[in-house]
């Protein structure tokens, strides 16, 4: 037997044993932008709650006044309680539409079958109702294993994360807590995680301090998640 036999069997073992899936999901799941583009992503996550108005009037007037390209996420029960809201948005022509679950599932609790009925009820909602191709797809609490990165390629959806945690939710934040978090972490391409759903005290104000004072300092601008991901280095604003 010639001397490299054993060599190439264990180079073909290795190749049949190298696990696809996790390089697979690497690929896949979207976290930021180049980092050679000198934007960032406003994204504001839509998600259902139980009490309130579940719409920051206020922050979404300051977007549209300021024309602030921002991306949202929808999730179902979110789109059924707020038809107006989700017209009003979906007419603003520097914002993008995206989609967060239909329930706001722990998707890896979850059966493929499952989780691709929740990830596609908002799909189906925003193209049934308001004619939308809703093609970003945000899991909720950020949560997801390889069925759920798989199911979604197989929609032909992009799976967008986030690189920068505002803490917006969290009732015992304050507005100068997430600046200083937000001048530590956003740089160029980020992806910065933020609620439209009045869950976000502060979120308005932060918004602000971003707008008129952080961003110009930093000569970063404001982008939509897909013009991020497309930014080759010039900011499109
Ligand atoms: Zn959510």
């Amino acid at each position: 037997m010639p001397r490299y036999c054993p060599y190439m069997l264990c180079l073909i073992l290795a190749v049949l044993l190298v696990p696809v899936m996790p390089l697979y999901t690497q690929a896949q799941v979207i976290k930021s932008g180049p980092a050679s583009c000198p934007g960032v992503a406003l994204t504001f996550d839509l998600c259902p709650v139980r009490n309130g108005a579940g719409y920051d009037q206020a922050l979404i007037d300051y977007l549209i006044e300021h024309k602030i390209p921002a991306t949202f996420f929808m999730s179902g029960k979110w789109i059924a309680k707020h038809d107006p809201q989700v017209r009003d948005l979906l007419q603003i022509p520097f914002f993008e539409i995206g989609t967060h679950g239909d329930v706001h599932a722990h998707l890896p609790l979850h059966s493929a079958e499952e989780q691709k009925q929740e990830i596609l009820g908002p799909v189906r909602m925003l193209k049934a109702k308001y004619s939308h191709d809703a093609t970003l797809f945000r899991p909720p609490y950020g949560e997801f294993n390889d069925v759920t990165v798989e199911v979604t390629r197989a929609l032909g959806l992009q799976f967008i994360l986030w690189n920068v945690v505002s803490g917006d939710p969290d009732p015992t934040i304050t507005t100068l807590q997430i600046e200083d978090h937000l001048k530590r972490t956003v740089k160029k391409g980020s992806v910065i995680v933020m609620h439209a759903n009045g869950k976000g005290r502060h979120t308005h104000e932060v918004v602000q301090g971003l707008h008129r004072q952080f961003l110009p300092q930093r000569n970063l601008t404001p982008m939509t998640m897909s013009d991020l991901l497309v930014c080759n280095g010039q900011a499109t604003q």
